[in-house]
This record gives C-alpha cells, sequence and structure tokens, in this order.
C-alpha cells in the first residue's frame, strides 16, 4: 500500500512512480558539497544512495484528498515507455498501479499541479486524467525554450484546447487548507504545494530540494537549476518560515521527511 499522512482532513498519499540512478555522479549535481556534509545528508536520508556509491533516486508524485471528494494530484511522474523522460529516467512508471492500490480512479483526479515542466514531473499528465485541470505557473509558461521541445505540441497545446490548462500568477488557493505557493529558482515558474491545519503542516516541494544535502545546508546550489540564487532564496525562505514541517518530496529516500531533523533544532 503507498505511504499516507493526514493533515487535518486531508489524506496525502505518496505514489512511487519509479526508482533510477541519476545520469552524473552526484559529487558533480552538488558540486559545493563537502564530504562532512555527504555522511550528515546519508545519515539523515539513507535511502538514496546506490551499492555503486552513486546518488539512485525515486520519481513520486503526491495525491491530495478530502474524505472522498475529488482528489488533487501533485506531479505526473516520469510516465509511459514513450514519455518525454525516457531518455534518461527508468520508464514506463508505474503510477496507474500505484493510485488503483490507493483506490484512486484517474477519472476522480480533478486538479494535476505541475511543480515544474522538467520532463519527470509531467511523465504522466494529460490523457491519464481527462477530468483534471491542470495548473502552471505562468512565468513557467514563459520560459518554454528550457524545457524538451515536443513540450508545447504533445501536451500544452492539447490540455489548452481542451480547456484544461489553468494559467496561475503566484500564490493560489486550492481547496480549504490547501494552497499552492510560488517557490521559484529550479525553474521560473517553480511551484509547491502547502497543506495546512492548525498548527500542522505539509509541503509538497517539488523540486525545490532534490536531495537531503540540502536540507544539511540549504544554501548548496544544484547543477540543475535554472537560478541558483533565486532557488536558495525560496528553499531558505520556505525552509526558514514555515518549520517545523513535514516535507513530501519526489527524490529524497522516504517519501515523508520531518524539517527540522527530529531531536534536532
Ligand atoms: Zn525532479
Amino acid at each position: 500500500m503507498p505511504l499516507t499522512h493526514r493533515i487535518g482532513s486531508v489524506t496525502v498519499t505518496a505514489l512511487l512512480d519509479g526508482v533510477g540512478p541519476f545520469f552524473q555522479p552526484r559529487e558533480e549535481a552538488f558540486p559545493g558539497a563537502t564530504e562532512a556534509q555527504w555522511r550528515e545528508a546519508d545519515r539523515w536520508d539513507p535511502g538514496t544512495v546506490g551499492p555503486d556509491g552513486g546518488w539512485r533516486l525515486p520519481f513520486r508524485a503526491f495525491a491530495l484528498r478530502a474524505g472522498d471528494g475529488p482528489v488533487t494530484l501533485v506531479d505526473a511522474g516520469i510516465g509511459p515507455a514513450d514519455a518525454f523522460a525516457a531518455t534518461w529516467a527508468p520508464v514506463p512508471g508505474r503510477l496507474p498501479a500505484e493510485l488503483a492500490a490507493a483506490g484512486i480512479d484517474p477519472a476522480e483526479v480533478r486538479t494535476v499541479v505541475l511543480t515544474h515542466l522538467h520532463t519527470d514531473h509531467v511523465g504522466w499528465a494529460g490523457p491519464l486524467f481527462p477530468n483534471a485541470d491542470h495548473l502552471l505557473q505562468r512565468a513557467e509558461l514563459a520560459a518554454l525554450e528550457l524545457f524538451h521541445p515536443e513540450l508545447p505540441a504533445r501536451l500544452l497545446e492539447p490540455l489548452r484546447a481542451a480547456g484544461r490548462l489553468r494559467v496561475l500568477d503566484g500564490e493560489t488557493a486550492l481547496t480549504p487548507g490547501v494552497r499552492v505557493l510560488s517557490t521559484p529558482g529550479h525553474t521560473p515558474g517553480h511551484q509547491s504545494v502547502l497543506v495546512e491545519d492548525g498548527d500542522e503542516r505539509l509541503l509538497v516541494t517539488g523540486d525545490l530540494l532534490v536531495h537531503a544535502i540540502q536540507l544539511v545546508d540549504p544554501a548548496l546550489p544544484y547543477a540543475h537549476e535554472e537560478d541558483p540564487p533565486t532557488a536558495r532564496a525560496s528553499r531558505e525562505s520556505l525552509l526558514g518560515t514555515l518549520s517545523p514541517l513535514l516535507l513530501a518530496t519526489p527524490h529524497l529516500g522516504l517519501p515523508f521527511t520531518p524539517h527540522p531533523e527530529p531531536g534536532r533544532s
């Protein structure tokens, strides 16, 4: 069964689409990290070190549902065998089977929040979710030259033609206790989703962070961020102002990671 966490009336379900090696050594992806920081990160989140010492990462989406109401999906994984991510990610993903195991019919998904347009986050977007509006920031759609060249023709234009592409400008409330936050830097229009109930908070991060090394030191730049200073500011701002909170991440070893680490401050 997929892992879940409950915040107020909202059940957050982690859906594992796949696990595979990153396309370069992790030391090249985080050139500023020290040996001591890698040790700390691997202790905090041991699940992403492959047998060869390389970076082996999960690819997840998250489903949000209040009671038996409509489902909001955050991110859409690596996708089927012919997906955009096929050149580097372990396609086909298993999201349809994960949804079934979680008791979610794709037709019940009414909203798909795409945190950004990288290929490992949009794989199942579109046809699998015929009743869903797909939500993207205007700033992301204004930077299409950064992304896969077939993205407009294969995904965005069909969604727009069907009236299922919803363009957001910054922070946007979705349902009670659930809102989209603007978290730019990894990409120009990157967004995350905050679920709140009283003092309890859960942040579906997208690629606001991609490895626990960025929890050890949120200032560390990641080689595949479009705008590292802005990405750092987004990370430091959210981790600084929202913690304590639970992070629901696509790529850390465990789907739910508390911040700060329990027993530390
Ligand atoms: Zn990613």
